[in-house]
């Protein structure tokens, strides 16, 4: 049986993608995932910009 349920969320791996890379906004802050305003978001930990959000 082969299983290949390598169901690729693609809204999330966008979200993978960012995490970790360095802000654009400012210098010293690194995307992490957080929320923004209730929905799932990619945001700087340091000036806390949102760089993706899923609506
Ligand atoms: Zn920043």
């Amino acid at each position: 049986m082969s299983q290949s349920s390598t169901s690729v969320d693609t809204s999330r791996s966008v979200f993978e993608t960012l995490v970790g890379t360095s802000c654009h906004f400012c210098d010293d802050g690194r995307l992490a995932r957080d929320e923004y305003k209730g929905n799932d978001a990619v945001v700087c930990d340091a000036c806390e910009t949102p760089a993706v959000q899923s609506w």
